[in-house]
């Protein structure tokens, strides 16, 4: 897989647009409860980048504080107009940021290598050749990382 930096995306409206300058930590499949409510659909995708990386270029996102699967707080960033959610900010992981990869320009270049909750993934929507977790990444996030970096050799070194 190869990345073209920066990568860009935004909502459907237009009035959000942002910019991702460096390579994504990991991406990940949630297929928790609330991502299935709060999606609509099957499962989340979190693109994990580094918040200097990350950069809102046209419009103002508004905001709310909402809990994830495990309780834990996200700060959704959506756009006011289409009600599109772009990015999230992980109150417990104050340096990253998770860019929605489907709001991405070119969603094709991500491959998403990790699914975790997977004790809740609708039977159809997993993947059988992706690393799992059947809860967050939590004691797993090292091999789970270490698999999906394998898979995307772009990665390696940071
Ligand atoms: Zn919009
Ligand atoms: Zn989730």
């Amino acid at each position: 897989m190869t990345l073209t930096l920066p990568m860009r995306g935004g909502c459907i409206c237009g009035n959000i647009r942002y910019e991702v300058a460096g390579h994504p930590l990991i991406e990940t499949m949630c297929h928790c409860t609330t991502c299935q409510k709060r999606t609509g659909s099957a499962f989340s995708m979190n693109l994990l980048v580094m918040k200097p990386d990350f950069a809102v270029t046209h419009g103002k996102t508004v905001t709310r504080d909402l809990p994830t699967g495990s309780g834990k707080i996200n700060v959704q960033h959506f756009c006011d107009d289409c009600l599109v959610r772009t990015h999230t900010e992980p109150v417990a992981l104050p340096t990253i940021v998770y860019v929605r990869p489907g709001t991405l320009d070119d969603p094709k270049a991500i491959n998403p290598g990790v699914q975790i909750w997977t004790r809740s993934a609708l039977p159809w929507a997993l993947r059988p050749d992706t690393a799992s977790s059947e809860r967050d990444l939590g004691e797993d996030a090292r091999e789970l990382i270490r698999a999906w970096r394998a898979a995307n050799p772009v990665c390696i070194g940071d």
